[in-house]
């Protein structure tokens, strides 16, 4: 595991977007968008969560934390923007939402909770920090043998990179400029050649489409952009 698994100003970059966070039509329109989608998906693929200890890494601002929290899961939420956590607090505590957010690393907290969580999920995060793999690794320290690791990002190819930073950041405005980098996305066969390292098993790839023309995202099978994929830790691989 790497330490100072973090790009600073990446999180300097997030801290300053915590004021806009819960804004269904601000900056963070679109991961409000997603978010039933992904929920969706989180069900399709852990059928219930009903009192499931689930560890949200990257959380945010807790969007999705909490929707997982409204659904009955048990949830820890982990960042290091201190200004989206004090958010995610007030937020949730608004809400009468029992959710436990720490400002700590996954790195961090993979040392003292070993194998503690039914489920691990880790959204729109690994592509802003340097070494994805120490967050793989972390996530599948952190889940239970047989649990589910989460995650979701974006592939890397010509495609990916007009879409996701020409046309999402400078064209349609759906996020503000500046918010991805090219060279931190990530294929979607290297996150599975990664997992695999630390015994965890594909269940499940998936595509996230935009729709420019209705304004709309929705499943796929198409995964040259936005991806959501599942494993299961395995006792032996
Ligand atoms: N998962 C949330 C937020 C995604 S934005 C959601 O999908 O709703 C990316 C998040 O990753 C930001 O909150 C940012 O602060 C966090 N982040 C970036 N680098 C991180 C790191 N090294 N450790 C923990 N969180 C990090």
């Amino acid at each position: 595991m790497k330490e100072d698994n973090v790009y600073r100003c990446e999180i300097e970059k997030f801290n300053k977007m915590s004021q806009e966070w819960w804004n269904k039509n601000g900056s963070m329109k679109a991961l409000h968008e997603i978010n039933t989608l992904r929920l969706e998906w989180v069900l399709s693929v852990c059928s219930s969560i009903k009192n499931r200890d689930i560890l949200d890494v990257g959380c945010g601002g807790g969007i999705f934390s909490e929707s997982l929290s409204v659904l009955g899961a048990n949830v820890t939420g982990i960042d290091l923007a201190e200004d989206l956590i004090k958010i995610a607090n007030y937020h949730r505590s608004r809400n009468l939402l029992d959710i436990n957010y720490i400002t700590i690393s996954a790195e961090e907290l993979a040392r003292s909770e070993k194998e503690k969580y039914d489920v691990v999920v880790c959204m729109e995060m690994l592509e802003h920090v340097p070494e994805p793999v120490s967050i793989i690794e972390s996530c599948s320290l952190l889940v239970k043998d047989g649990g589910t690791v989460l995650f979701s990002t974006i592939n890397r190819n010509l495609k990916s990179f007009l879409f996701s930073i020409i046309g999402a950041e400078y064209l349609l405005k759906l996020l503000p400029i500046g918010t991805h980098n090219y060279k931190l996305f990530i294929k979607p066969s290297e996150l599975i050649n990664y997992s695999r390292l630390f015994r965890l098993e594909l269940i499940d790839l998936i595509g996230l489409s935009y729709n420019p023309i209705n304004g709309k995202f929705s499943l796929s099978n198409n995964v040259d952009i936005n991806y959501f994929i599942s494993f299961r830790k395995n006792i032996l691989i």
